[in-house]
């Protein structure tokens, strides 16, 4: 028996193992599976030039657990007693300690480069064999047994087959890897793609009630999986049935696109964009990272651009180290190319399908938007790219590119500044009968409903020259893209002034939300009165529920604009018989509010270029005194207006009217209001 140290200049490699290399215990069983992965590849080759000429038979690699062990076997070459020496027993690992003082934080990425694969065993064994015979011929069988100290020892031993078989023996807190369902859940996570059959325990059947073991070994990967296909040998249904082998319980993906890179780097892949329902799903399904068919990690970010993270599917690279370690990925150049490379690749194909297969590229849009959306927000080279292939939608269901609808708008949507105005809704039905006005005008009103639109309705803003975007229901449809000489009231001072006190002492007192009353004439069919919101204030509001920095915002009320269209037989009604009924008692005020306004300047005209204290005391309190009695008449009249609109139903049937189209009546509100309307009738 030889007994020897392991040739690590470092005191004692095993605690540092144990405890710093490794923050994953878990993947130890990746990392000796990998080696017998390799073993079982390596003898295939071996054999394919004709170096090995003995039979392959079944290669399947099995994992097998005892009371106290787990032992993972494989037949692939083996090892000579001077291989385990070469190989196992001098970690090549020069300068070791320093440099493990220097990576104890981030000692992941140390794994992978260094050869310390096999070594992870040390992280869960209290002692680890090794029994190993070399394919070549006349090779004696080896075991080499270490109980995590740096010494070692190694014997002959008999063995029939060639091959390597690693027994773990699984130290006391550890013990949860001596658990079927523990290793089964790790191979399915780890080993599920792998090229080399992986066996872990016997298939199961049902026989007379019962779940019985079958002599068959249970198979627990997929050794072909679709990425490492070529395109052409895939149908569309050999990609979904991938697709759903990753995930299960999801729908069918809207489109994938096959990967397939070997220069400047290694890639192959297939990603897919899912159908989003919820965003549970967004969470759940992610992309998978591997290093030849090697699980490495579900954690993306760093290697696929951040909007592409939305997307499902398996990405498979070589150049991507096995231990991932994010401050590796930020800063790694190839890692920056891969993604780079990813982005492009996915912009190209989305224009291939449009370019293609319009139709089939406008009826899965509204699943693609938000990727589509998300990409062109975040990076500005995909921006460049999706331009072409963007699409808008307006409210009856059309879809337009970019340039498509500024064609379309362009004759009728300029305003007198030679801006072009983009209308748009956020709900269809809740906006109706704005959308209803300006379409009867000849506009056209997009349709902007989804998660991203307020801030991407922002971007494009910036984007697009001499262009703006409005909301429908921001201000009456003749303000939103003004034109040339247009008469915006008929009305006379008197005649607004009435309007304004009757409609105003009429509006509903709502938290945090304020009303002022505006007039314009809209035409006789056009509704009586219309709710309006500023367009700013309200994308501003919008924008403080995402960002902080908008909480200004946020604070502040909604303010709205009750339009009062003067054009309408209502409106109109309301005037006469206000004045029929309000004269007699408005006219005197309003002729004493009149001389007195004519005193008022009078004495302001005459302070005009004088000092303060030029002055006479005497014209100084009678300006106090005559803007006094103007305030005390103008609330009399007031008041006047506002008993005759109490008692006039029509005026807060219109205005209950303008807040229930805009979805704004709600309670006791509408319950007055339906109350009000039966009367009424
Ligand atoms: P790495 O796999 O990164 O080289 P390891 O420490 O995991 O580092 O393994 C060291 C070496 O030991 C391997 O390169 C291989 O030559 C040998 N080895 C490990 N496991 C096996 C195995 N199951 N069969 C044959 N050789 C093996």
């Amino acid at each position: 028996m030889q007994k020897g140290n392991i040739g690590v200049t470092t005191e004692n490699i095993f605690p540092i193992i144990k405890k710093f290399l490794y923050s994953d215990h878990e993947i130890f069983l990746r990392e000796l599976v990998s080696n017998a992965v390799d073993a079982t590849q390596k003898l295939k080759t071996l054999s394919a030039i004709g170096e090995f000429k003995g039979e392959l038979g079944n290669l399947t690699i099995h994992v097998k657990l005892d009371k106290d062990t787990l032992t993972i076997s494989d037949r692939g070459i083996g090892m000579t007693a001077e291989e385990i020496d070469k190989y196992i027993n001098q970690i090549a690992f020069s300068g070791a300690e320093e440099f493990l003082e220097k990576y104890k934080k981030d000692a992941a990425s140390i794994i992978g480069h260094f050869g310390l694969g096999f070594y992870s065993s040390f992280m869960v064994s209290k002692k680890v064999e090794i029994i190993t015979k070399s394919y070549k011929e006349g090779s004696k069988a080896v075991k080499w047994s270490c109980d995590g100290t740096p010494e070692y020892t190694m014997e002959e031993v008999d063995k029939e087959d060639r091959g390597t078989d690693i027994v773990l023996y699984i130290d006391d807190e550890n013990k949860e890897f001596l658990e079927p369902t523990r290793i089964e859940q790790l191979l399915k996570k780890y080993c599920r793609f792998l090229p080399v059959e992986i066996a872990f325990g016997k298939e199961k059947e049902w026989k007379d009630g019962k779940q019985v073991e079958t002599d068959k070994d249970h198979i627990i990967n997929d050794t072909h999986p679709a990425w490492t296909q070529k395109p052409s040998d895939l149908t569309d249904e050999d990609y979904r049935k991938f697709y759903h082998e990753l995930y299960p319980m999801s729908e069918d993906p809207l489109f994938w696109i096959h990967l397939n890179v070997d220069y400047p780097f290694n890639l192959t892949g297939i990603l897919y964009f899912p159908k989003i329902k919820n965003n549970l799903e967004v969470q759940r399904n992610k992309i998978q990272l591997y290093s030849n068919q090697v699980f490495v990690t579900d954690s993306v970010e760093g290697v696929v651009p951040e909007f592409l993270t939305l997307l499902n599917g398996v990405l498979d690279s070589p150049d991507i180290p096995l231990n991932v370690s994010r401050s590796y990925l930020q800063s790694d150049s190839n890692v920056k190319k891969i993604s780079n490379h990813i982005t492009k690749k996915v912009a190209d194909r989305l224009q291939e399908i449009f370019t293609n297969d319009r139709k089939q590229f406008e009826e899965k849009w509204d699943d693609l938007k938000i990727f589509i959306e998300y990409g062109m927000l975040s990076d500005e080279k995909f921006y460049e790219k999706a331009q072409k292939f963007a699409l808008l939608k307006n409210v009856d269901g059309q879809y337009f590119t970019f340039e498509e609808y500024k064609n379309l708008i362009q004759g009728e949507q300029t305003d007198k500044d030679g801006q072009l105005i983009y209308l748009y809704a956020t709900n269809k039905d809740e906006q109706y009968s704005y959308i209803d006005i300006a379409k009867s005008k000849g506009y056209d009103v997009l349709l902007m409903d989804g998660q991203l639109d307020i801030h991407f309705v922002g971007m494009l803003e910036q984007k697009f020259e001499k262009s703006r975007f409005t909301r429908i229901d921001s201000d009456v449809i003749d303000n939103l893209i003004p034109k040339e000489n247009q008469n915006r009231t008929n009305l006379s001072e008197e005649e607004r002034e009435a309007l304004q006190e009757i409609f105003k002492s009429q509006l509903p007192a709502m938290d945090k939300t304020e009303f002022i009353v505006g007039f314009e004439s809209l035409g006789e069919n056009a509704s009586p009165v219309l709710i309006t919101q500023n367009e700013f204030m309200r994308r501003m509001k919008e924008m403080s529920a995402f960002q902080s920095g908008f909480n200004f915002y946020g604070e502040m009320p909604d303010s709205y604009t009750l339009v009062v269209n003067s054009d309408h037989p209502l409106v109109k009604r309301i005037l006469e018989e206000e004045e029929k009924e309000c004269n007699d008692s408005v006219n005197p005020i309003r002729s004493k509010i009149e001389s007195l306004n004519k005193r008022a300047s009078e004495l302001n005209e005459a302070k005009k270029d004088k000092k303060e204290e030029e002055i006479p005391v005497a014209d100084k309190e009678e300006l106090t005194k005559v803007e006094n009695k103007i305030a005390d008449l103008r609330k009399k009249q007031s008041e006047i207006y506002a008993s005759y609109a109490s008692n006039n139903k029509m005026v807060r049937q219109l205005i209950d009217l303008g807040l229930l189209s805009n979805n704004m009546l709600k309670g006791e509100a509408l319950s007055n209001f339906i109350k009000r309307s039966i009367s009424l009738i």
